[in-house]
């Protein structure tokens, strides 16, 4: 995939999503928790939005929160957009791709440091594309 290709071009729907990826995106579903292999993920490398090919978070930030869902300490700059959230009793902060607005999950202010804040992450709304295309996961 040429990431830096798509990145500059408007914004474009993925035709090929699946019903999961919809749910998620469109109508701001949740997925089962520890259903994503993104939460294994350890390979330096960028996650795209799986809606627009959006780059969202880098490697980086990723860590392991424990929680079930792929976990970042901080977004790539201006890549997201926030709104709160009442589907619940207590509002939570919802956040989404700036470029399509696709659904991707909701921040927590019980991250680590530098920021404090968890980005609790929809794995099926992610493209996680590895820096080195020969690391492959089943490696490690
Ligand atoms: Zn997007």
């Amino acid at each position: 995939m040429d990431s830096q290709k798509r990145d500059e071009n408007a914004p474009q729907q993925n035709p090929n999503l699946t019903p999961e990826q919809i749910y998620v995106l469109r109508h701001e579903g949740t997925e089962r928790p520890g259903s994503s292999p993104l939460n294994y993920e350890k390979r330096p490398g960028t996650y795209y939005c799986a809606g627009c090919g959006a780059p969202l978070f880098t490697s980086a930030t990723k860590y392991d929160s424990g929680s079930g869902w792929p976990s970042f300490y901080a977004p790539i700059e201006g890549s997201i957009e926030t709104k709160v959230d009442y589907k619940l009793l207590v509002p939570r902060t919802e956040y989404h791709c700036a470029r399509c607005g696709g659904h991707q999950g909701h921040v927590f202010g019980d991250g680590p440091e530098p920021t404090g804040l968890r980005y609790c992450n929809n794995g099926v709304a992610l493209t996680f594309v590895p820096d080195d295309p020969e690391d492959t996961a089943a490696e490690r």
